[in-house]
């Protein structure tokens, strides 16, 4: 027995999600089959309206509703720094991360503004500079008076090689480059910490 042909065709389109098996596209499609219209069309419109209303800061790249984005538009934020994250998620948890503890005042940890490469190199799935937004770093600042780069894409291979590209890409700039700090998570134990996660902690120590 299988599903009814439109039920199907949902099923199909929802397993292409990340993360949605064809067991779990089932269950969601007999979800939005049982439950009312109005959700059905809530659904249906909210899908279309991010395909149609979100598009690319120019300037930072992240997905916006307006051009220039609010941060990039933010005259109280420090034009002057970018960090370079690899993803949109990214960015929101960085921004989400300060804003959530009402301990860190965000302002203070960082101000600047961000640049985001919508992905990381690998060149084993084919992805090189050409296919990350790196030219668009590149032109943003030799134009925008950038002073200093913080990297903060991930401590894996892809992360890795992409921090090391944009060292070489802005080698021979005036710009100030930095990577966020790997190591120990606060409330972190050092007994439990790998050797690798220890040695990067022992090398990145800063003066008390
Ligand atoms: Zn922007």
């Amino acid at each position: 027995m299988q599903y009814a042909e439109p039920i199907t065709r949902l099923v199909k389109a929802l397993s292409r999600l990340p993360g949605v098996g064809e067991k779990t596209a089932g269950r969601l499609a007999l979800y939005v089959l049982n439950t009312n219209r109005e959700y059905a069309e809530e659904l249906a419109r909210s899908l279309i309206n991010v395909k149609d209303n979100v598009r690319l800061c120019s300037e930072c790249m992240t997905f916006s509703e307006s051009d220039p984005c609010s941060i990039c538009g933010d005259d109280s934020r420090d034009k002057e720094v970018i960090c370079v994250v690899g993803d949109y998620k990214d960015m929101i948890a960085i921004e989400a991360s300060f804003t959530k503890s009402s301990a860190i005042n965000i302002r203070s940890v960082y101000n600047g503004r961000y640049h985001i490469l919508h992905g990381l190199l690998a060149p084993l799935k084919g992805i090189g500079p050409e296919e990350i937004k790196l030219k668009e770093l590149a032109k943003r600042i030799g134009n925008h008076g950038v002073k200093e780069v913080i990297i903060a894409t991930p401590f894996d291979g892809e992360g890795e090689a992409t921090a090391h590209y944009i060292g070489e890409l802005l080698k021979d700039t005036e710009v100030s480059l930095s990577r966020i700090a790997a190591g120990i998570p606060v409330g972190g134990s050092i007994e439990y910490m790998d050797a690798s996660t220890l040695s990067r902690a022992m090398d990145g120590r800063r003066k008390l």
